[in-house]
């Protein structure tokens, strides 16, 4: 068995441990004499996954009773529908836009309602994130939206903005369970799973319960209802048997390490080898501003799209997969989510130290 360090920002490295777990599990999940891929969603065994799953992520972000925890497919793509779709009452819409996927949910709730950009970072590629301590919050937005750590830019919140009393809504997809946050300011918090936590194709929806409504347009989809999953125990229809079970694993798995708090300080421990080495390098340089970088993704880059091709080349050589920057930013992009052991991080820091020394 050969593994290599992998830097994906998506599907991503997910703990070993549990990998192995669940191998042992394949075949015959705990004396049912079937693997969980095998399993009827309304069984007993079953229903013992999901509902243990649902516990442990209320244990691990202390979610409060009145939020209901959704299991939904379609990723966190199919977020930046359901959340205008859902939350519509005015039809009007405030997005602070601070990358890729700020963006992207900005035009996909323009579908549905007057969107309001309230505030951006485009003018410097999405660097750093605005001030949003006093921003021009229409008086009928029926919520704030913000992507709470941009994957492919690299930047994340140090606080929250001020609402004025909206609604907070916010894509933490990279960035799921790799800290403590307090769920009760957020209306919404959703993630797509493949980054931080499991296997793709399913995303994980808090939401305050006074906001999963009956009265939305008749035209919205039936599966595309907040109301039918709450009501449904996410088991409208069948839902993603398996990448619940695998999430369960690294739920429990987390909490073995210390829960999100545990989780924070080796991810701030990690993150700051590759800080301290990039600030000290002349060959690389981080391309966001101090105060706003990502803890799990960090792009960098030489200032030679030549160069940083090299660059990628050899470390996937020297067994260090997916460092290939977003075309959008260019350079290399180092993903270091919670799975992503801290030793990766020093062979890789290890491995550049070296090349910039024999490459200078
Ligand atoms: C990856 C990603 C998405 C899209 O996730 P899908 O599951 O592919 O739909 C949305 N938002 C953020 C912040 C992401 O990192």
């Amino acid at each position: 068995m050969a593994r290599v360090f992998n830097f994906s920002a998506g599907p991503a490295m997910m703990p070993l441990p549990v990998l192995e777990e669940i191998q042992a599990e394949l075949l015959d999940y705990k004396g049912s004499g079937m693997s969980v891929m095998e399993m009827s969603h309304r069984s007993k065994v079953y229903s013992q996954i999901i509902e243990e799953a649902e516990a442990d992520i209320r244990d691990l972000m202390k979610i409060p009773d009145n939020y209901k925890v959704l299991f939904i497919q379609g990723g966190a793509t199919l977020q930046f529908a359901m959340i205008p779709m859902n939350l519509c009452k005015n039809g009007v819409f405030d997005y602070i836009v601070t990358g890729a996927w700020s963006k992207k949910a900005a035009s996909e709730a323009k579908k549905y309602g007057k969107v309001n950009v309230i505030a951006s970072s485009e003018d410097r590629n999405y660097s750093y994130i605005p001030d949003v301590s006093d921003l021009p919050i229409d008086d009928n937005a029926d919520y704030v939206y913000i992507c709470e750590n941009e994957t492919i830019h690299g930047t994340t919140y140090k606080e929250l903005p001020n609402t004025k009393g909206k609604i907070l809504v916010s894509d933490q997809s990279s960035m799921f369970l790799s800290k403590p946050v307090d769920v009760s300011k957020y209306g919404i918090i959703y993630g797509g799973v493949q980054k931080n936590v499991g296997p793709a194709g399913l995303a994980i929806v808090i939401i305050r319960e006074d906001l999963i409504r009956e009265d939305v347009d008749p035209k919205v989809p039936t599966y595309m209802r907040y109301s039918i999953h709450a009501e449904n125990g996410s088991m409208y229809n069948t839902p993603n048997c398996w990448a619940i079970y695998c999430c369960g694993k690294v739920f429990k798995y987390l909490k073995k390490l210390g829960g999100l708090e545990g989780m924070n300080k080796i991810n701030e421990e990690k993150a700051a080898i590759l800080y301290d080495f990039l600030d000290n390098s002349k060959m690389f340089k981080g391309t966001v501003d101090k105060e706003f970088r990502s803890l799990m993704n960090v792009p960098f880059v030489t200032g030679d799209a030549d160069k940083d091709a090299a660059v990628v080349a050899a470390t996937k050589a020297a067994g260090f997969d997916n460092l290939k920057g977003h075309r959008s930013v260019g350079g290399l992009r180092a993903s270091i989510y919670n799975a992503m052991p801290r030793e990766g991080v020093v062979a890789l820091v290890d491995f550049l130290k070296k090349y910039e020394e024999e490459n200078s």
